[in-house]
């Protein structure tokens, strides 16, 4: 099997100055419309996962620095979190003067792209309280 099948997702991420940029990232997909027929939403699909969890529980995604997650990530690597999360649980949201990370845990889908692909592995992902997650048996 060749070698880069071995490489964590974190070790594959490229900066953002190393890459040829031809198009705005942000603006690459600012006129794509979803019709929630054939084509969905991040949100849409959680809906359709049937996500719960407790809202009062404890965060199950523990960030360890969001310093880094505004400051260097968002230099370097454009947040990709906000990307590679099928169920829009990162966002980057406008406050105190700068982009800041905020986590809406309870979309969490299980999947754990996050725990490979975290460049800078700072998002360690907990064993959620029981019975919450997706729901396998209603899909
Ligand atoms: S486990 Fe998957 S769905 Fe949950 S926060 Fe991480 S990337 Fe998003």
């Amino acid at each position: 099997m060749p070698k880069e099948h071995h490489v964590a997702g974190y070790e594959r991420m490229r900066k953002v100055d190393s890459v040829q940029r031809t198009v705005d990232s942000d603006g690459r997909y600012a006129g794509v419309a979803f019709d929630k027929e054939l084509t969905f939403d991040k949100i849409t699909d959680v809906f359709h996962a049937g996500v719960s969890h407790n809202e009062d529980q404890p965060s199950h995604l523990h960030v360890l620095d969001t310093e880094i997650c505004a400051t260097r990530c968002t230099e370097e690597y454009g947040n990709p979190c906000e990307r590679f999360c099928p169920a829009a649980v990162y966002e980057m949201e406008e406050r105190n003067g700068r982009r800041e990370l905020k986590v809406n845990f309870s979309n969490c889908v299980h999947c754990k792209t996050c725990d490979v692909a975290d460049p800078y592995q700072i998002i360690n992902w907990v064993t959620p309280e029981g019975g919450g997650g997706p729901n396998y048996k209603g899909m």
